[in-house]
Parts: C-alpha cells; sequence; structure tokens
C-alpha cells in the first residue's frame, strides 16, 4: 500500500468556490480573481506544499488583503508592532464603533456650541495623571516629540545624552526626527555613562530643552551612569521625557518602566509617551506637562497636522477609563493558570492526534517596554512544519519558532481564543 496520491483528494474548484469564506472572497474581488486564487491554491495542495483541506483557507490567503485581519497573538509578544501592538479591550471597541458615526466629537450638546474636541479623552487622562497641569493628544508618540521640538527648539538646541540618542525600530531614529524638526542636537556624556555636569556645561541661551529618552529595545549594563530627571529640572531649562512605554503611573509588575506621573512629580516639564504600549489603548501620542507648555504646542499650526482621529478619541477615552485592557491581562496573567490552559489544550490535541507538548517559556513585552524583561509562560509546542499553514489559516495564527519547534504561547491569547486556536490546529494537523 503506497501513500495516498494528494491529486485525489484535492477539492474541485467548484467545491471551493462554495466554501463560505471563498464566496465572500467572490463579493470582494470578483470571480475570475478569486478562480485564479483557488487554481493557485490547488496547485500548491498538488504539489504536497499544503494539505488539500487547507486549499479555501490557502485561496484566500492568497488574495490582497483587502481587509486587515485578526489574528491569534500566540507569540508571546505582548506588543508586537507588526501585529498592531496592543489590542483594544471591549469598552474601547464598544466606543470606536459608536464614534464611527457622527458624533459630539467637537460640540457641547447642552449648549450647541464648539467644544474641546476629544475633551472626555482628554479630561480623563488629566484626571489619571493630577500631577500633569494639562495635556494634549496627536497622533503617536513619534509626533508627539516632533510637535515638542518644532515648538519649544526649532533654531535651538536640545540637549540629549549620547547613552539615549536610539533607533525604535523600522529605521527610525530619534536623533534624525528631531533634527528633521531645524532643532540642533547637543549631545552629551558617553555612550554608557552622562553625568549632571554634561548637562550642565551645556545648557546656555541656545538651550530649547533637556531631553531624556528611554532607551527601548535594549539595556546598557556594567559600568553605566545616567541622571535622574530630579537632578536635570534645577538646571534651570525645561526638560522632555520620552518615556515611550506610557505607563501613567508606576506599575509594580514591572518596577523598572519609568511612568508619566513619576517623571512630572520629579520635575519634568513635559512627558512624551504611546498610547498603543503600555497603556493598552489606540495609537496616540500623549503629551502631558505644565499648563504653559502644553499650550505652546496645542496653538502651534503644526498641531493641527497632527491631529488626532475621532475613533482614536474614542477608544482613548474607553480605555482610560476601563484600565482593564487586554495588554494589562496579558501582563498579569498567572503562569499557572497559563500552564493549566496549555495542559488542558494539549490533552485535546493529542486526543485528535496532535503531536502536541506543553513547555515552559518566556514572553516579552515588546514595543520597546521592559527590554530585558522575561515574563514567565507556558505555551503549546507543535513540530516548527505548523508554522505556516497556522499563519495563513483562517483565523491565522502567529507563534514563535524556537529551536525547530513552534510555541504558541498562552499569555497574549485571551482565554476565551482557547477553543479557537485548538480548532485552527486540529484543521492543520488534520
Ligand atoms: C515607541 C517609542 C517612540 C515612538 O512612539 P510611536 O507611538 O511608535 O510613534 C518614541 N520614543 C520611545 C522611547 C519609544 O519607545
Amino acid at each position: 500500500m503506497g501513500a495516498v496520491d494528494p491529486r485525489r483528494r484535492v477539492p474541485r474548484t467548484d467545491v471551493v468556490l462554495a466554501d463560505p469564506r471563498v464566496a465572500a472572497a467572490v463579493d470582494v474581488w470578483g470571480r475570475e480573481r478569486v478562480k485564479a486564487a483557488v487554481v493557485g491554491a490547488q496547485r500548491r495542495a498538488r504539489a504536497g506544499e499544503i494539505d488539500p483541506a487547507e486549499v479555501p483557507a490557502a485561496a484566500v490567503a492568497s488574495l490582497p488583503a483587502g481587509l486587515p485581519r485578526q489574528v491569534v497573538n500566540a507569540t508571546g509578544v505582548v506588543l508586537h508592532t507588526n501585529l498592531g501592538r496592543a489590542a483594544l479591550g471591549a469598552p474601547a471597541v464598544e466606543a470606536v464603533v459608536a464614534a464611527a458615526g457622527h458624533t459630539d466629537v467637537e460640540l457641547d450638546l447642552r449648549t450647541g456650541r464648539r467644544a474641546r474636541r476629544g475633551r472626555d479623552a482628554l479630561e480623563t487622562l488629566a484626571a489619571a495623571v493630577p500631577a500633569a497641569g494639562a495635556v494634549h493628544v496627536v497622533n503617536n508618540g513619534a509626533a508627539a516629540l516632533v510637535l515638542a521640538a518644532t515648538a519649544l527648539a526649532a533654531g535651538r538646541e536640545i540637549v540629549v545624552s549620547r547613552g539615549e540618542l536610539v533607533e525604535i525600530g523600522d529605521g527610525f531614529r530619534l536623533p534624525d526626527l528631531l533634527v528633521s524638526t531645524g532643532a540642533r542636537l547637543r549631545e552629551v556624556g558617553t555612550t554608557n555613562r552622562t553625568s549632571v555636569a554634561d548637562y550642565a556645561a551645556a545648557v546656555g541661551p541656545q538651550t530649547g530643552f533637556v531631553l531624556k529618552v528611554h532607551p527601548s529595545n535594549f539595556v546598557v549594563s556594567g559600568f553605566t551612569a545616567s541622571v535622574p530627571v530630579a537632578d536635570l529640572a534645577p538646571l534651570g531649562v525645561p526638560v522632555v521625557v520620552d518615556i515611550g512605554s506610557g505607563l501613567l503611573a508606576p506599575d509594580p509588575v514591572l518596577p523598572a518602566e519609568p511612568d508619566a506621573a513619576s517623571a512630572l512629580r520629579a520635575g519634568a516639564a513635559l512627558v512624551t509617551a504611546s498610547g498603543d504600549k503600555l497603556l493598552g489603548g489606540p495609537q496616540a501620542g500623549l503629551l502631558l506637562g505644565s499648563a504653559e507648555v502644553v499650550e505652546r504646542l496645542r496653538r502651534h499650526p503644526l498641531a493641527r497636522a497632527l491631529r488626532v482621529d475621532k475613533l482614536t478619541l474614542a477608544a482613548l477615552a474607553a480605555t482610560l477609563r476601563d484600565p482593564a485592557t487586554p495588554t494589562r491581562q496579558a501582563l498579569r496573567a498567572d503562569p499557572a493558570r497559563l500552564r493549566a490552559r496549555a495542559g488542558r489544550l494539549r490533552d485535546r490535541l493529542v486526543a485528535d492526534g496532535c503531536p502536541a507538548e506543553v513547555e515552559e517559556c518566556g514572553s516579552v513585552v515588546g514595543g520597546g517596554g521592559a527590554p530585558g524583561v522575561e515574563l514567565p509562560s507556558w505555551a503549546v509546542a507543535l513540530p516548527e512544519r505548523f508554522a505556516e499553514p497556522l499563519r495563513v489559516g483562517d483565523p491565522p495564527v502567529l507563534g514563535r519558532v524556537v529551536r525547530g519547534r513552534l510555541l504558541l504561547d498562552l499569555r497574549c491569547v485571551p482565554e476565551a481564543t482557547d477553543d479557537t486556536l485548538r480548532d485552527a490546529v486540529t484543521r492543520v494537523a488534520g
């Protein structure tokens, strides 16, 4: 008895076209285009590259992505930039849907007059960080820095440590971003050590502000020294702190991660942060600081170009009001519970004839947050060959390959998604 000839099991074109997923794609892309995709997927199945059962999913996956697809994040990276960083919580999703129509984003319904755009989000943000005299929101963390540099230091100097001139990913470098605003960088100290005296010697009439940047994505260890915000505040110029990840207050789970409230209490004139990192909200740039500085930024002509969308404002307001976000839950996931879930999944997968095992692993925060921190976690381990079919499946499942095996880390997978995950794996194994 030889192996089954895969050609005989490849589904016929009309059968594949009748699959509901494929039929839905026909509505978007038209019959001819989808048919070509089906033929391509059938060819791959005949070549043994994919399982015949995967032909409908593979055909749909090979079409241009008409819409962003929801994926299962089993990578163990809580804030995965390629997967859209933070997943919004249910209240934020509801707020986005409600705001998608006409809304009172810039109107006071009681008086019928124009009101401050996005005041719900701004008031909630201000209330969350009482140390801030005023707050403002722009498109993302980089936009917050650009606005600060343009409004406070164009044609002047930004004093910054050589140890904090970081690249934030995809080739974007903060020093280039800052210089693009017309500010000059006045670099002080060395890669590993910078002292207050270094800053003091550089500060003068040309100084727009002193900048402190959270060194995302890396840690310096060994013979190192950096200057805390409290020691920079007395230099007599504004101190701007780019905390990056966006904790509003200290978080005991990530004790080394900087937060906005502490930086402001230490004397920062302005703090910039991302909304879609540790805050767990939509992409946004948060600016918190003294009323005088924030007002200068808000009134700068560039502020209009960085204005944030009504959907973002809605999601941000809802996130701030209900901080039990998926990001927070992932960070706080109890390893014992993750282990129990991995065990249950493994048992059911093995019962279905799938070679699954339970494996201890380590998750990371990602998005530049808490570099060097590993969160103890548990995964379902599968043979590496599962990685591609799971990625192109429906829903797409993303794990990480470690030493020839695919780990599905459960830390960032909501427990309610366990059955979906199991079904996806079973389909691939079948
Ligand atoms: C992520 C990050 C930025 C950029 O923020 P975006 O919201 O991605 O634009 C800037 N500075 C630091 C320190 C960061 O970690």
